[in-house]
């Protein structure tokens, strides 16, 4: 990175044209103002001066007397502009026809006006009546030297403050913006050390500013990488130790089915194990493809408006079989007719799998209910049992890949592991939550949120084309 495009570089470049432009703002005016003051005590004193030959003035012998003063200039016209007399160095004006002219109609007035030789002169021409016949006009003039010196002293001072301030602000703002950025350095240095295998690792920025709260949004993101990765690494495992288990035991019944001959009956019941091991297997292994392709977004839902109580009153009559076999009794209502928009065959296997479950850890008895009602935007379906309950520090696991309570528990029935985070993704997925409430001994509620079909909403993200 060349220094030209670092922001350090950048905001000390602002800041210098930012206060040259307040040097040159501010020096402009105080040069200007400085100026019209001089000028103007220089113009009052001419104006008196003029009045003062005025008071002196006298017409005698075909001249004019009056108090004069060394190094002034005066001159006097007459009404026919002719210039009569003149005080001071012999100098020539070109352009002060018109100001004599002026002050000869009787109003007096200020001229700027250069010599023919070179020095430029402030005049004064005033008018000025002899008698009531005869008006001349008196013009005082000086070079404004001191003016000019004083100007010139201005200029320079200002000029010169004006290099020193910038160069003092130049390496002022460059320091500055240097220890402001310091920390972005610390921040993408860590940042750039953070691999895959340390992502425990945080930016220690902890300044109560910007910069403080970049840190810790990167922190949040690291911290959520790192728990993405640390349940991925867990399913991983989990899924490997789940399918070891169904193999370890089809090897050791085929081993010893293998052994030496045996009758036909000994083969068919080692056979049906290992089926039933395969059948557990292929389970796993489907509920890991629907969850791998819920995760990667590339799950196609056919997405159509969805009558949830039709839906949840089509599978009560499902689960009634299997509900009456383990003697348990359904309850369904209220069933308020809601659409959402959804994959029917994902929210069928969401409420299928919750169902599953309530059938599942409710003992012979039990009821079962189910109802659809409004909330809001929301179409909430309940499910409820009457079953053995979640004790409260399982509950927030129980969504979790792989997670089964108590599997001596469960292991009997079956139970993967999988049913309850393939309904929380295919929730997700519609845009939807699931919420769960338990108590040990009682029962437990899940209710399941889904957003009404309606207006336009932000579609899921998942919702994406097959490549
Ligand atoms: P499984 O296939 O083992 O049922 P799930 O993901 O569906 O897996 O459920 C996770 C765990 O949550 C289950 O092992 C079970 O212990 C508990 N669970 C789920 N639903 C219920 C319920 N209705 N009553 C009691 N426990 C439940």
């Amino acid at each position: 990175m060349t220094v030209q495009k670092t922001i350090k570089f950048r905001l000390t470049v602002w800041y210098l044209v930012v206060i040259a432009v307040l040097l040159i703002g501010f020096g402009g005016v105080a040069y200007v103002l400085l100026s019209k003051n001089l000028y103007r005590n220089l113009d009052a004193s001419l104006r008196a001066r003029s009045e003062e030959i005025q008071k002196s003035i006298k017409f005698e012998g075909g001249t004019f007397l009056f108090d004069q003063k060394v190094d002034e200039l005066v001159l006097i016209y007459n009404a026919d502009r002719e210039l009569k007399q003149r005080l001071g160095p012999n100098v020539e004006f070109e352009t002060i026809g018109e100001t004599v002219k002026q002050a000869l109609f009787g109003n007096a007035s200020f001229v700027s006006a250069e010599t023919v030789e070179g020095p430029y002169v402030r005049l004064y021409a005033a008018p000025f009546n002899v008698d009531t016949a005869t008006r001349i006009a008196i013009v005082v003039g000086r070079v404004p030297n001191e003016i000019l010196s004083m100007l010139a002293i201005f200029r320079m001072v200002i000029l010169n403050s004006a290099v020193l301030l910038l160069f003092l602000a130049g390496v002022g703002g460059w320091f500055m913006a240097g220890r402001t950025l310091k920390p972005v350095e610390r921040i993408a240095d860590i940042a750039r050390g953070i691999g895959e295998g340390d992502l425990s690792r945080r930016i220690d920025v902890e300044t109560d500013d910007e910069l403080g709260r970049l840190a810790s949004t990167l922190n949040g993101m690291i911290g959520r990488l790192e728990e993405a990765f640390v349940k991925q690494q867990r399913f991983v495992a989990d899924a490997s130790h789940e399918l070891r288990t169904p193999l370890a035991v089809m090897q050791a019944e085929t081993s010893l089915a293998l052994e030496k001959p045996r009758s036909q009956e000994e083969y068919r019941g080692a056979l049906e194990l290992v089926s039933q091991e395969v059948g557990y297997m292929s389970e796993i292994v489907g509920k890991l493809l629907v969850l791998a392709r819920t995760d990667s977004g590339n799950e196609l839902l056919n997405v159509q408006e969805v009558d949830v109580a039709g839906l949840l009153t089509e599978l009560s009559q499902d689960v009634e079989a299997l509900a009456q076999e383990k003697g348990l009794h359904l309850s369904f209502g209220p069933m308020d007719g809601l659409t959402v928009s959804g994959d029917r065959v994902r929210l069928r296997q969401l409420f299928l799998n919750i169902l599953d479950n309530a059938v599942r850890y409710s003992p012979a008895g039990g009821t079962i209910s189910g109802s659809v009602v409004r909330k809001d935007a929301l179409a909430v379906v309940t499910i409820g049992d009457t079953g053995i309950g979640i004790a409260e520090e399982q509950l927030p696991f129980i969504f979790d890949r792989f997670y089964r309570v108590d599997r001596v528990r469960t292991d009997g029935e079956g139970g993967t592991g999988l049913g309850l985070s393939i309904a929380a993704s295919i929730a997700k997925m519609h845009g939807g939550a699931i919420e769960v409430e338990s108590q040990v001994g009682e029962g437990t509620t899940f209710r399941i949120l889904l957003p009404l079909a309606g207006p336009p909403r932000k579609p899921p993200t998942t919702i994406l084309p097959n490549p």
